[in-house]
């Protein structure tokens, strides 16, 4: 067997020890004579594994007893319509456009009411994260929406938006248990969890109990609206179920390894190693304002198409994959989720430093 560091950006790496458990667990799940992904959703046992699952999420996050958590399928992206179609009781929403993902938010709202773009940083390609302070927020606006961590573009948010007094919902999937966050500070907290927590095909949303109503759009079908699933505790129709019992190992880890407080302590650490080599280097250089840079996401490029085509390609072969950045940005990406470990990040600089030097 051989492991690479897997720089992708998502579907990602996850921390070695939860892949063993879960292979160890594979043809009998302790004692139950079968794997997790051979039973009944309505099981005991996996009632067990569902409900500790929670109870570690809500431990990690420090999450208060008036927010709901949901595990839903459709991936981050169906959040784009469950959150208009169900917060949009004024028709009205502030989006900041941060990022294609932030933008695929609001185009989607668009169907559904008046979603206004408040700010954006599309005049610098989503290079920055925009003056948040004092937007045009409208007093009879539902949200304020924003995409925390643009996975993309290789942004965060270091100081949330004021909304004056709105309800904030934010898209945290590629920041997600990265580092400490006040869950009381959010309306709905949502990410899909395939970049940071487990395998794709599923979203965690937490959300305030107020905002789960009956008064949905009308239209909104039962499966997108939140009611339906916070009562019946994720379990309205068979849920991801393997998904959530690697979310579930993948939360134990995260406690085991000191929880959050710890993650962000590690994750500034990995991403120092990284930027402060960027920084200097003469070939490589990052691609965002230092003062709006990702610890999860680091673009880079060297400037030159053919140059960046041939760094990838002779670090796939030293085993350091999926650096290529998006589609729609080229260069490089390096995508060092919780579970990159910091050793993985050393061997990329020392890599990027040995083809710096190979190649000025
Ligand atoms: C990956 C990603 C999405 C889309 O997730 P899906 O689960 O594929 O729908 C949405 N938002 C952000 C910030 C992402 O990184």
């Amino acid at each position: 067997m051989s492991r690479v560091y897997n720089f992708s950006a998502g579907p990602a790496v996850l921390p070695e020890e939860v892949l063993k458990e879960a292979a160890d667990e594979m043809l009998d799940y302790k004692g139950s004579g079968m794997s997790v992904m051979e039973m009944s959703h309505r099981s005991k046992v996996y009632d067990g594994i569902i409900k500790e699952a929670e109870a570690d999420l809500r431990e990690l996050m420090n999450i208060p007893d008036n927010y709901k958590v949901l595990f839903l399928q459709g991936g981050a992206s169906q959040q784009f319509a469950m959150i208009p179609m169900n917060l949009m009781k004024n028709r009205k929403a502030a989006y900041i456009v941060t990022g294609q993902w932030a933008k695929k938010a609001y185009q989607e709202a668009k169907i559904y009411g008046d979603a206004v773009e408040v700010a954006s940083s599309a005049d610098k390609t989503f290079s920055y994260i925009p003056d948040c302070s004092d937007l045009p927020i409208s007093p009879d606006a539902d949200y304020v929406y924003i995409c925390e961590n643009n996975t993309i573009y290789g942004t965060k948010y270091k100081t949330l938006p004021n909304t004056k007094g709105k309800t904030l919902v934010a898209d945290v999937s590629s920041c997600f248990l990265s580092e400490p966050v006040d869950v009381s500070k959010y309306g709905i907290i949502y990410g899909g969890v395939q970049k940071n927590i487990g395998p794709a095909g599923m979203v965690i949303v937490i959300i305030r109990e107020d905002l789960i109503t009956e008064d949905v759009l009308p239209g909104t079908p039962t499966m997108l609206t939140y009611k339906t699933h916070a009562d019946a505790g994720s379990l309205y129709n068979t849920p991801n179920a393997y998904c959530i019992y690697v979310c579930g190992k993948v939360f134990k880890w995260l406690k085991a390894m000191g929880g959050l407080e710890e993650m962000k302590k590690r994750n500034e650490e990995k991403a120092k190693i990284l930027y402060d080599y960027l920084d200097q280097s003469k070939m490589f250089h990052g691609t965002v304002v230092a003062e709006d840079r990702s610890l999860m996401n680091v673009p880079f490029v060297t400037g030159d198409k053919d140059m960046d085509a041939k760094f990838v390609k002779e670090a796939t072969a030293a085993g350091l994959v999926n650096l290529k950045g998006h589609r729609t940005v080229g260069g490089m990406r390096a995508s060092i989720y919780n579970a990159m470990p910091k050793e993985g990040v050393e061997a990329l600089v020392a890599f990027m430093k040995k083809f710096e030097e190979e190649n000025a």
